[in-house]
């Protein structure tokens, strides 16, 4: 089928109107009509090239909230109308241990995951393109059900967003009164201080704009810690169990490893390139820094319904498909907390005249395969 989309051919150029094809819908897999995508900062990375891996064109989105227009032989799982959901993911080897274990992200099978753009499809190497389209493709084994209760719209930045910090809380057993931080209240660090909360966590803030402390307590926040405010700093040393970091950004790491308390944990889903390394403050109370990627598809689905049950919102701005240039900017320049959402029926009806044609395949893939991680590398 004929897609339209958004995408961009390079670094510099802002995103424009693509088409291209994507295969008719196969056994085993399930066709979307896209109504929202949210506007993650992976997009805004990616498109950049701040990663120095992006195929081009790039066609980004891995926030994807549709509607299921026809599902391939074989599929029993989803049927015409339901309302569904894509992450960052389409497809993993399925046979690895992480994959068998549900954390398709860690796939170790020779070309790793195949991410939802950006990624080369299995088996021929075509790149990836994500939900900035009209349309997608994928198979339903990484397809989630959009519970009634949560507008689609809204359900949007759960699927990254939501369980990039709902994962690292379960691995840490987080629970009744675990006395847990999280750092930085921007797209990320919203979700876990009310999914933290949900789960009967003691949550303290830990930001750097004394301006929020209003809306940081609106969320839920039991305490918020100002991270100038030396003395509130004095008293909170060595007392988390747990600081969930989400600061996307190089920072002081060791004023933060200071407040876990000993036999603690630091934890970091942000992507950041650190200036220094804490090692002292890391021994001296065996505190323990680690991180995670994303989720996989079972715990993406648990957090959709956990958000559902617990009437967990994130904050969200509609836009219009053409407004994306703009949506990027604010992601870079502004220090927000909300997440936009494209409403995809913005480029539906526009029909944008002009559309780069984009070819496919674009791409073989690459002897050394592709994203795999380094240990699938031979
Ligand atoms: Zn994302
Ligand atoms: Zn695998």
């Amino acid at each position: 089928m004929t897609v339209t989309g958004y995408g961009t051919a390079d670094p510099q150029t802002p995103l424009a109107p693509v088409q291209f094809e994507r295969p008719d819908v196969r056994a085993g897999e399930v066709a979307i009509e896209v109504t929202h995508c949210g506007v993650c900062h992976s997009d805004v990375h990616q498109c950049h090239d701040d990663w120095g891996n992006t195929v081009w064109p790039c066609v980004p989105g891995h926030e994807v909230v549709g509607r299921v227009t026809s599902v391939g032989d074989g599929v029993t799982a989803f049927a015409e109308g339901d309302i569904v959901g894509v992450g960052c993911m389409v497809n993993s080897c399925q046979t690895c241990e992480p994959c068998k274990a549900g954390e398709e992200q860690y796939c170790t099978g020779p070309r790793g995951a195949t991410l939802t753009y950006n990624g080369p499809t299995k088996p021929d190497g075509t790149n990836t393109y994500g939900g900035y389209s009209t349309d997608i493709v994928c198979r339903e084994e990484f397809v989630l059900r959009i519970p009634d209760a949560i507008d689609p719209a809204e359900a949007a930045p759960i699927l990254c967003a939501g369980v990039t910090t709902y994962a690292p809380l379960r691995q840490h057993k987080v629970g009744k009164d675990t006395r847990m931080a999280v750092a930085g209240v921007g797209g990320l660090g919203h979700m876990a201080i009310q999914i933290a909360k949900a789960m009967g966590a003691h949550v303290t803030a830990l930001t750097t704009s004394p301006g929020k402390t209003d809306d940081i307590k609106a969320l839920g926040a039991d305490e918020v810690i100002v991270m100038s405010d030396i003395p509130a700093l004095g008293k909170a040393q060595a007392s988390f169990e747990l600081i969930l970091s989400t600061i996307p950004y190089a920072h002081d790491v060791e004023a933060y490893l200071n407040l876990v308390a000993h036999d603690g944990v630091l934890h970091f889903v942000g992507n950041f390139i650190p200036t220094t390394v804490a090692f002292m403050p890391m021994l001296f109370q065996r505190r323990t820094m680690t991180g995670s990627l994303i989720g996989g598809v079972e715990q993406t689905q648990e957090v959709l319904d956990f958000c559902a049950e617990h009437g967990i919102r994130p904050e969200i701005k509609t836009i219009a498909m053409d407004e994306i240039n703009e949506a990027f900017r604010r992601v870079i320049d502004e220090d927000i907390r909300f997440r936009h959402v494209i409403d995809m029926d913005t480029l539906r009806k526009a029909e944008p005249s002009g559309a780069t044609k984009l070819d496919a395949p674009v791409r073989g893939l690459p002897e050394d395969g592709g994203n795999a991680p380094e240990a699938a590398k031979s």
